[in-house]
């Protein structure tokens, strides 16, 4: 690990200025930074400590809906009663990820900003357009099992690989981010995380000094809510490919059928299209291929993880004939 120093933040302000530098940033749970910064993979010079600025709070909000603070640990927020009741979705995605006592640490804002799992990132004597701009894509031609097979580009095709994250798009819950200028603006989950393009080393929209303060959840809505996780161990593994699903029946059509899809892209992945093919239709498993055709149009495999896109289709279905009912 190189030389850094070590900054605590006593407001909102203050964080500010501290992470508005080229080499400085944030640290919450430090469950990802830290581990990276072993690797020499982050090299901050200085790490601004956000842990007392507050921002724990999970609260209801008038609409009906609920605030969860940046700072929230991964646990209070899965075991918070009403996330439970309302979102569990949420609760159950946060549950699939880490192991209790990293829950324990990992923060709502550190959860959504963590790094990919990709191996070449991780290690300082591979290429890595997303680590060293320019250097070259070492999984494209090689190791790729936990790769993209929607939305990569020829400059990286790795995977966002949280599971907190893919609820919170199925939810279409909004981020709250504060800037160093003083403003706050907020941003949908699904368009916080960016594919690659060219530029795949901005794994999201947060500029320097920018802090996130907290997730809305809008109201709770009617329906089963699901989130299904396959990976290659039953814990203390990344997702091969998840789902996040909200689906409401109308007697026996389906009525509504929010998604949001894990493991599949450099960042959750919703596709507003695969909901559409679905209302208003009866469920069965012509319905769900067909929905299975629309999500995976464009998807393409490097080799190691073509067996992704069979897994997302068949994950897919199994998620919506739990949801609906149906036996398959
Ligand atoms: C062995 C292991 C297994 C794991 N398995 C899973 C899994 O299955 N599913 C899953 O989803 N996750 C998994 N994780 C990842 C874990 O969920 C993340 O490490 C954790 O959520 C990060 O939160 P943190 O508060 O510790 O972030 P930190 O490590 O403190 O920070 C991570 C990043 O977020 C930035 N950051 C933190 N807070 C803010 C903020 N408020 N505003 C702006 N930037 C901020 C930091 O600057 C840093 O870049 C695993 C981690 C480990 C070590
Ligand atoms: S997939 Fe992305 S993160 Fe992985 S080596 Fe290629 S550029 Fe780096």
């Amino acid at each position: 690990m190189r030389p850094f120093d070590y900054q605590r933040a006593d407001s909102r302000d203050h964080a500010g200025q501290l992470t508005a530098g080229e080499h400085a940033q944030a640290i919450a749970g430090g469950t990802n930074l830290l581990d990276l910064m072993k690797l020499q993979v982050e090299t901050p010079q200085t790490l601004v400590d956000i842990n007392r600025l507050g921002h724990r709070e999970i609260e209801d909000r008038d609409d009906g809906g609920m605030w969860i603070g940046a700072l929230a640990t991964n646990t209070e927020t899965a075991v918070h009663p009403r996330v439970r009741s309302d979102y569990p979705v949420l609760a159950r995605a946060i549950l699939a990820g880490a192991t209790q006592q990293l829950r324990n640490r990992a923060t709502t804002g550190g959860n959504l900003c963590q790094r990919t799992r990709c191996y070449y990132f991780t290690n300082i004597d591979q290429p890595c357009n997303k680590r060293e701009p320019g250097s070259g894509c070492g999984a494209i031609e090689g190791i790729a099992k936990l790769h993209a097979v929607l939305g990569a580009s020829s400059q990286c095709i790795a995977t966002y690989p949280g599971d907190m994250a893919v609820a919170m798009s199925a939810l279409d819950a909004q981020v709250e981010i504060a800037g160093a200028d003083g403003g706050t603006r907020t941003v949908p989950v699904r368009d916080f995380h960016r594919l690659p393009g060219d530029t795949p080393w901005k794994d999201n929209v947060l500029e320097p000094g920018d802090l996130i303060t907290g997730v809305t959840l809008p109201p709770p809505v009617k329906g089963r809510q699901l989130y299904r996780k396959v990976r290659e161990r039953s814990s203390y593994a990344f997702a091969l490919c998840s789902v996040a699903a909200i689906v409401a029946m109308d007697g026996d059509t389906i009525a509504r059928a929010d998604l949001a899809f894990g493991g599949l892209a450099h960042k959750p992945w919703h596709d507003p299209e695969v909901g559409q093919v679905l209302i208003g239709q009866k469920p069965g498993a012509d319905l769900f291929n067909r929905a299975a055709d629309v999500l995976l149009r464009d998807a393409r495999g490097y080799g190691e993880n073509d067996f992704k896109i069979p897994l997302a289709r068949r994950t897919l279905a199994a998620v919506l004939a739990e949801a609906t009912g149906v036996e398959l």
